[in-house]
């Protein structure tokens, strides 16, 4: 160690301090953000494989920071999740996102919203009764609510996600197994939960229909999930080949590029208007 010398040390030390100060502000600045309303919830169309027709919406996490300018989750999603700020974040979204889109459900536009929740989120034992008292005083019918989850937090308690999920689909909330084909992929929880989507990952969707080894892959993960009676989003879908090959396996839903890129609330409104009247 001594004989890298004195020098790189000092600039090394130099650079760990600069990217802790870089921390720091971030830190600063997205605990400012949050009741300052800067986190916003974008929607991305959910279509039905058949006719492509949008059915729903799923909801994505953008920082419209003041000098930054639009921020995608994964510049700030992690850095919250170690600070204890995700739940916040995610309740700040889910009202937002619930006093959009209820009226979109209410008339009759589209039929699901769907939220993301952090695994850290999961771990705290009033999620489920809170998120339903949350629910409660939007205008969104629990019915029209997808909250999606990751193996990940199934793999941390079991028991306790078991608590949740259950009190969730007794008040008519779906539950949607994300990023499904990444990690260990849990058919067994698919079997004993009340789980009734899996939406199969980006990164399976890429290769899908050009290489011939993922689409068997695909196609029989698409059949076990619809033996146990799961219904099955394609997500990531940014080509023609892609949707033609998820069509014929027997994908209920699709969402990616291909459909439309996630957009703020208003175009989202106006896109969705347009459809109706198409
Ligand atoms: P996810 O839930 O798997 O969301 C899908 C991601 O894929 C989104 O990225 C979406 O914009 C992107 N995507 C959709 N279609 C396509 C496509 O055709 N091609 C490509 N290349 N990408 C596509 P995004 O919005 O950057 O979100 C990243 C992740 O951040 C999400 O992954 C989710 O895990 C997390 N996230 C987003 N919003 C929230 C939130 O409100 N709370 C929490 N806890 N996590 C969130
Ligand atoms: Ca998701
Ligand atoms: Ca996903
Ligand atoms: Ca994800």
């Amino acid at each position: 160690v001594k004989t890298m010398g004195g020098r790189r040390w000092s600039v090394f030390d130099a650079e760990l301090r600069a990217e802790n100060e870089r921390r720091q502000t971030l830190e600063a600045e997205l605990r400012r953000a949050i009741p300052a309303g800067e986190i916003e919830p974008w929607f991305q169309p959910v279509v039905d494989a058949g006719e492509g027709r949008i059915v729903g919406v799923e909801v994505l996490a953008r920082w419209r920071h003041p000098e930054q300018g639009l921020l995608g989750p994964a510049c700030f999603v992690p850095m919250a999740e170690e600070l204890g700020l995700i739940r916040r974040i995610d309740e700040a979204v889910f009202e937002a996102a619930c006093a959009r889109a209820a009226p979109w459900v209410a008339e009759g536009l589209i039929e699901l919203v769907s939220c993301n929740v952090s695994p850290r989120d999961l771990l705290d034992p009033a999620f489920s009764r809170k998120l339903i008292q949350r629910l409660a005083g939007t205008d969104l019918p629990a019915t029209a609510l997808t909250v999606e989850i990751t193996e990940t937090f199934l793999l941390q308690d079991l028991a306790l996600s078991r608590r949740h999920i259950e009190r969730l689909a007794a008040k008519g909330v779906h539950i949607a197994l994300d990023d499904f084909g990444t990690g260990y992929s849990n058919l067994r929880a698919l079997m004993n939960l009340p789980i009734q989507t899996v939406k199969l990952d980006r990164s399976l969707i890429s290769d899908v229909g050009r290489d011939a080894r993922v689409s068997k892959l695909v196609g029989s993960m698409m059949h076990a999930a619809r033996a146990m009676g799961v219904s099955i989003v394609a997500e990531g879908v940014e080509d023609e080949a892609q949707a033609l090959f998820l069509r014929a396996a027997g994908c209920d839903r699709m969402q990616g590029y291909l459909f439309a890129k996630p957009m703020p609330a208003d175009e989202m409104e106006a896109r969705l208007r347009e459809d109706l009247a198409a």
